[in-house]
């Protein structure tokens, strides 16, 4: 079955690609369930970067001035269109990133409720406000939105609907036109989804994607648009906050993590292992919210290592294109190899193995058993650094202020989760951790769900936010527009100065008096 249906019309996807005149090369794509090519990516040059940016400016005023319920009408299509057509994507979806269908269909919730949210709010989020003037009655004051222009959306293969569209979105629906650079591994994702936004009625030159290497087609990008939302390594933000800087736009980057779980004494073992099951080996562990520490009080450590132990071994891995697997492949050779070291380092140290432990060639290419490890310490790598894989470190702690300093003693700030019966005691834990989110009773849907509410990392996690108002206002500037009405607040030539400094010295004693 999956060598037929790993037959999508890859060919007929690229002409949602801009691409220039002339030959390109290409680079052959393959899939991590079997390793075999399925597809080639153009690789983009200067002057289809240019062709894709041109066009979207060219675009953008006009998309600017249409009426945000005509935006609004695109992206509740796009949902519905979304809805009715997973199965197409989810295949598409797996065949780039290898991951179980259960995790790619969170990518189509999270896809449709984002869609939905800025549809419904984004009017209301970037509507004018009225600011107190310089005077009252005198000074009349609004704040509008303006958005940048061009935006340039940079996006991981390990979300590729999820992050390549959810991001775009807000850029849209605030009046900037956008040029998209998905990962070269998962760019026919990125493509089916553009088509649709197409489908559901968005102007074509609005949205453009750039194919390619990141590191070769990042850069022309960066020299061309307006503002760019990057996601990916620490690694890469870094190099991509610089060019950012040094030409002053804007820029949000979302970026590594290291999260870390806390599973205090009262928590529900039950509840709590099937939630580090999920957390921690979700997308096989590629997810930048993925939980890769867990500190467990001392009264419960034995019992819950076994459970959860036990439980890693239970579950199944699998290539199907159903709902039949819990766990998918990683997704690329480079994923396996710092797997396999930080697994070899940790065994070579005197990390203790609690499951896992071994590539699962039998399966595919780049399966990889659920790992996890006691006993590791700072001099190993997985005690810092992101693996961004299947495995996972569980230690035990004796006090709580322990466990939040372990938590916090990290380079990362991105995500982080608490168990435990006592609701309102976590929600004061949760304040002095320094991370963008805390879950509570969760690993990350509860935050990443509530799409309401800003999404970001402390720390070298990032820099802005994503969802809630933060993540469209920040596609927009802030203009102040006022009109001085009556009498001028400068002072006018000639002796009627001093009178004119009187008054205006009265009204500030008396909005100083009226608590204005
Ligand atoms: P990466 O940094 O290697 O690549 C990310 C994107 O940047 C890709 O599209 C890539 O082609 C592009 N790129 C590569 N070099 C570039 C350059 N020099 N200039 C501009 N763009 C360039 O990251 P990755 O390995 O693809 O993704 C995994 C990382 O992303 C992990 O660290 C993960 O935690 C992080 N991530 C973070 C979030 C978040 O929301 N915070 C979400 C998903 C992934």
């Amino acid at each position: 079955m999956l060598s037929t249906r790993l037959k999508p019309p890859f060919a007929k996807l690229l002409a949602h690609a801009t691409l220039a005149e002339g030959p390109h090369e290409e680079i052959p794509i393959n899939a991590p369930f079997t390793g075999d090519v399925f597809g080639c990516v153009p690789a983009a040059q200067e002057p289809d970067v240019e062709l894709a940016t041109s066009r979207a400016r060219a675009a953008q005023s006009a998309w600017a001035a249409t009426s945000f319920s005509n935006r609004a009408r695109i992206f509740l299509r796009f949902h519905d269109l979304l809805l009715a057509r997973q199965d197409e994507i989810l295949d598409i979806i797996q065949l780039e990133t290898g991951k179980a269908r259960r995790h790619a269909f969170e990518e189509i919730l999270d896809t449709a409720g984002v869609s939905r949210y800025y549809a419904r709010r984004a009017q209301d989020l970037l509507r004018p406000l009225r600011r107190r003037g310089a005077f009252p009655l005198l000074t009349k004051t609004l704040e509008v939105r303006v958005p940048y222009g061009v935006v340039g959306c940079i996006v991981p293969w390990n979300y590729p609907l999820n992050l390549a569209i959810t991001d775009a979105i807000p850029a849209l629906i605030a009046g900037n036109a956008v040029v998209m650079k998905p990962d070269h591994q998962t760019t026919f994702t990125a493509l089916w989804a553009v088509g649709l936004l197409r489908e559901a009625g968005l102007p074509a030159d609005v949205l453009q994607v750039v194919t390619g290497d990141g590191a070769k087609v990042g850069p022309m990008l960066l020299d061309r648009v307006d503002f760019i939302m990057f996601t990916g390594s620490t690694r890469t933000g870094k190099m991509v906050a610089k060019p950012a800087g040094e030409r002053l736009i804007g820029c949000s980057l979302e970026l590594g993590g290291k999260n870390p779980m806390i599973v205090l004494a009262d928590a529900s073992l039950d509840r709590t292992v099937g939630g580090a099951l999920h957390g921690c080996f979700v997308g096989a562990g590629q997810v930048c919210v993925s939980i890769e520490r867990i500190y467990v009080h001392e009264s419960v450590f034995g019992a819950f290592v076994a459970k959860f132990a036990e439980g890693a071994r239970a579950l199944k891995l699998g290539a199907a294109l159903d709902y039949s697997v819990d766990v998918g492949s990683l997704t690329s050779p480079r994923q396996l190899q710092t797997v396999e070291a930080h697994v070899r380092d940790a065994l070579h140290r005197g990390a203790k193995l609690q499951a896992g432990g071994k590539r699962r060639t039998d399966i595919g290419p780049l399966f990889y058993e659920p790992t996890i490890f006691t006993g590791v310490d700072e001099s190993m790598r997985m005690f810092a650094e992101e693996t961004f894989g299947p495995v996972v470190a569980v230690y035990p702690f004796t006090t709580v202020d322990d466990a939040i300093g372990r938590a916090n003693a990290t380079q990362f700030g991105l995500n982080a989760s608490i168990w435990t019966r006592d609701t309102a005691a976590a929600i004061e834990l949760a304040k002095r951790i320094r991370s963008g989110s805390v879950n509570i009773n969760d690993t990350y849907i509860a935050t990443w769900g509530s799409v309401d509410a800003p999404f970001g990392g402390m720390k070298e996690s990032g820099v802005g936010c994503r969802h809630g108002a933060e993540g469209i206002l920040k596609y927009t500037e802030p203009q102040t527009i006022a009109v001085q009405r009556l009498v001028p607040l400068s002072l006018p030539p000639g002796p009627v100065a001093k009178t004119q400094a009187r008054f205006l010295t009265v009204v500030m004693k008396l909005m100083r008096y009226l608590r204005m």
